[in-house]
């Protein structure tokens, strides 16, 4: 994907009484979502992210509605989602309140994040290459083979919401 780094954060967090320093970069891809990437400096966790299997709670800045999300997998989550009331941006707030809870139940009507899905990332890649065909001047390659780059970008481990 072609991402357009827009922040980069680093952080201090305490989870499980351990602190563990994180490093975010938040960045743009075409459609104009926020994308983030999320590393995990500490030797001492046995998840590869901090917000492995973790209750995040996320606010909205257009109308403020807060919701709780849970992580599903031990894989990166948003920084910014999209909110379901007004369509503005969430942001992921008290970062030290999030709470890990490995066999976790979702609520009916709650989100989760989950791995993405192939089935979902091929339309996906479409809409893209059609976008791109249409919108990017000077690109002389076929819908087709456009559509052949983008799902080589596929990668498994980037988060997709779901409503339980
Ligand atoms: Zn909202």
């Amino acid at each position: 994907m072609i991402n357009v780094v827009i922040r980069k954060i680093v952080k201090d967090i305490k989870k499980d009484g351990i602190l563990t320093k994180i490093k975010i970069t938040v960045s743009l891809n075409l459609m104009k979502q926020i994308v983030l990437e999320r590393s995990v400096k500490n030797m001492e966790s046995k998840y590869k992210h901090a917000e492995a299997y973790c209750l995040m709670k996320y606010k909205c800045e257009k109308c403020g509605k807060t919701e709780i999300l849970w992580n599903s997998r031990d894989g990166v989550t948003p920084f910014m989602i999209k909110c379901e009331k007004c369509d503005g941006h969430m942001q992921h707030t008290d970062w030290n309140e999030d709470k890990r809870i490995v066999n976790y139940i979702p609520k009916i009507g709650q989100r989760v994040f989950i791995d993405m899905p192939f089935d979902y990332y091929k339309i996906y890649c479409r809409v893209r290459a059609k976008m791109i065909k249409e919108n990017v001047e000077g690109n002389t390659d076929t819908l087709q083979k456009i559509y052949n780059n983008l799902i080589t970008e596929y990668n498994k481990k980037e988060p997709y919401i779901i409503k339980i």
